[in-house]
């Protein structure tokens, strides 16, 4: 078991900044009619383990289905860097695109794959 570890996470242009302390022994890639398209691999975070630097009003948000996470873009680049939402707990929690942290290398993660299709 890794410890969580902090990271600087951000969109492509830079308008949306954060900072999350990450565990990436867990991460998933999802094959959800979302995730499948944006290609995102996925660690979640509860909200104290999140601080949005900057980018508050920089991103357009999208939802769909129960409406339970808001996808939030760069309204400017449109990455999605994270996503801000509430698990099946009924617990507010941050999804945090792992490709998008700084210094990390998505290529040696242990990524569990997961049939959001399914669900
Ligand atoms: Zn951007």
């Amino acid at each position: 078991m890794s410890e969580p570890k902090s990271y600087e996470g951000s969109c492509h242009c830079g308008s949306v900044r954060y900072k999350a302390t990450v565990d990436l022994s867990s991460v998933i890639a999802c094959n959800c009619s979302m995730c499948g398209r944006s290609g995102t691999i996925l660690t979640f975070v509860a909200p104290d383990r999140f601080e949005l630097l900057s980018g508050e009003g920089a991103t357009t948000d999208y939802q769909f289905n129960k409406k339970s996470i808001h996808h939030l873009f760069c309204s400017t680049c449109g990455i999605k860097s994270y996503a801000d939402g509430t698990g099946p707990d009924g617990k507010k929690m941050f999804a945090i695109n792992v490709r998008c942290l700084d210094g990390v290398d998505v290529s040696t993660l242990q990524v569990t794959n997961v049939d959001g299709k399914s669900f």
